[in-house]
């Protein structure tokens, strides 16, 4: 069984947050790994009552540098020195390099960790991380600002057919070497790893960031979770660089969506049964997220 991919919603709102919706923040954990897409406001308290240790974040991956996507970054740097923390924290995002740099420049604080801010492209799809079991993409999108879409890969793997390798008799030993080679020679036979083992591939998981609704990211979220920004209900409604229920929920039933996770709402929408009935008749895979929710893939 491949481990559990989860994923915390820790604020769900948007650039004002309210009393239900706190500023974007979203956690993924897996394998014992913490991610953090986006750090708004109030993203500590998210994690608390999530029961997520920050002291796990390695990664901390920014859409971009408007307020409600990052003010919780200094709160948080604060409160993983306080713990006494020492591994480095990785901070990326476009133009990350200049922008923590002045978010370390407002306090006096001295903290006993090192902050790697990392640049990412805002021209191409991008590999920024590269991990044992999984791969980090940034992905340009379309807002007023510089802005990038996240792509979390699980690398694809074998999944050994017990019964085949009883019948070729492989010895446990030379299956390791089978797995990292894709072929071993056992007794002048040449065993290829496709003919004992069925390959799986990884799941992905896309966090969109604030974004007109771009084509190119829902060729990529075919058959996997997209977790995009819907600030208004209606389409007439889009400006400002933001989508729309109606255009996010489109374009996900047209480019084979998996499962799609709509946040960022404006505060003007104030019932969440009345969002979830809303969007639940435009495209059936959909969860409206909530402050708190969990959602295991
Ligand atoms: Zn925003």
């Amino acid at each position: 069984m491949p481990s559990p991919i989860e994923i915390y919603i820790l604020g769900s709102g948007s650039a004002i947050p309210t009393l239900q919706r706190k500023h974007p923040a979203v956690a993924l954990r897996y394998e014992g790994e913490c991610l953090l897409f986006d750090c708004g406001e109030c993203t500590q308290l998210g994690l608390q009552k999530a029961g997520i240790s920050p002291m796990k974040i390695k990664r901390i991956f920014i859409t971009h540098w408007h307020a409600d996507h990052f003010a919780g970054l200094l709160p948080l740097i604060e409160t993983l020195h306080m713990l006494g923390r020492k591994k480095a924290l990785y901070i990326y995002g476009p133009e990350a390099r200049r922008f923590v740099d002045y978010i370390l420049e407002l306090s006096y604080l001295s903290f006993g960790f090192k902050i790697k801010a990392k640049d990412v492209s805002i021209e191409e799809k991008e590999r920024i991380v590269n991990e044992k079991k999984y791969y980090v993409y940034s992905f340009p999108v379309r807002h007023s600002v510089p802005c990038v879409a996240y792509i979390f890969q699980e690398k694809a793997h074998w999944k050994m057919n017990p019964q085949k390798l009883t019948e070729l008799k492989i010895p446990r030993e030379k299956i390791r070497k089978l797995k990292a080679r894709k072929k071993i020679n056992l007794n002048g036979k040449e065993i290829r790893l496709a003919e004992v083992a069925e390959k799986i591939e990884g799941r992905k998981i896309i966090y969109s960031g604030d974004t007109l609704p771009v084509k190119e990211l829902f060729e990529e979220a075919k058959n996997a979770v997209l977790i995009h920004e819907a600030t208004f209900k209606y389409k007439r409604d889009t400006g400002f660089y933001h989508s729309s229920i109606e255009e996010v929920c489109e374009l996900a039933k047209k480019y084979g969506v998996r499962k799609l996770i709509l946040m960022h709402f404006s505060r003007r929408y104030k019932k969440h049964a009345s969002l979830e009935k809303f969007a639940k008749r435009l495209f059936e895979s959909i969860i409206v997220a909530k402050d708190g929710m969990k959602i295991v893939v």
